[in-house]
């Protein structure tokens, strides 16, 4: 029954502009929805932490909050089951996992290997990167001094995907997106005290030392970074709070974005 459509090959994220719509007359700037398209915002709302470990999504809520058929929400939830996002529960429904110690400890561990591994094998960084991993930062940044909780979610966690994808990595920016997912599930779930405004300067040390070309010093960095942010999980009070499925329709709103690049 798991045999879920292929992963999407390049979506970065979802289609915004009226341009992408190829639906004739379609005119107003209504994007197509796809079960891909479903699934990434899933994602996107894990990432900023407005979808908890535990939260229901119903089929037919989420199939009127994209207007669209059960059955492609369900091949939605379907692909996301085959990344390990949400499980069913027989006569229950849909549910957004909650990892375990064990499964969160898990996914630490291969953001250590793939995010070292990616330092390890870069060379000097081209100023441009430089400049678009500085963007970034001031965007987090932004976002700390702001009011906006999802968006410093988001692009908190961004960081690393945005990263691997300017070292050149797509294949790896796409499992880096779904592990830093679960990560962020964790620290959801263990309620990660970890402090946005340390985790920012934590970017911009492991930046900083990739412009002056000392990649070993950036790996450590990276290394030490994501054990704190491991850290801050107070693994002995896991509660998550059963929430409402009225709080589905805030939770998939898009994120604000602050800039439409990449
Ligand atoms: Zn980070």
């Amino acid at each position: 029954m798991s045999a879920a459509p292929g992963r999407p090959k390049q979506v970065r994220t979802p289609p915004r502009s009226s341009e992408d719509t190829s639906a004739p007359g379609a005119g107003a700037s209504i994007a197509i929805v796809s079960p891909t398209v479903i699934a990434e915002q899933v994602v996107e709302s894990i990432l900023a932490q407005k979808l908890a470990p535990g939260e229901r999504l119903g089929e037919q809520a989420l199939a009127t909050h994209f207007g669209v058929s059960r059955t492609m929400v369900r091949e939605a939830l379907m692909q996301l089951q085959a990344r390990g996002f949400v499980e069913v529960q027989s006569k229950r429904g849909w549910f957004v996992v909650e990892p375990s110690v064990e499964e969160a400890r898990d996914a630490f561990s291969a953001r250590r290997i793939v995010e070292s591994g990616i330092l390890n094998h870069a060379g000097k960084p081209l100023q441009k990167v430089i400049r678009r991993l500085r963007e970034h930062i001031a965007d987090e940044q932004r976002a700390i001094d702001g009011a906006d909780a999802a968006t410093r979610a988001f692009l908190l966690a961004d960081f690393h995907v945005c990263l691997a994808e300017q070292m050149g990595h797509r294949l790896l920016s796409d499992m880096l997106r779904d592990l830093t997912a679960r990560t962020t599930l964790a620290a959801t779930l263990f309620q990660s005290k970890h402090e946005a405004t340390q985790s920012c300067a934590e970017h911009g040390e492991i930046v900083a030392a990739l412009e002056a070309g000392n990649n070993a010093l950036a790996r450590t960095l990276m290394l030490r970074h994501i054990g704190n942010v491991e850290e801050a999980l107070e693994v002995d009070q896991a509660n998550a709070q059963p929430d409402a499925s009225a709080r589905l329709r805030t939770s998939l709103a898009p994120v604000a974005r602050p800039r439409a690049a990449r």
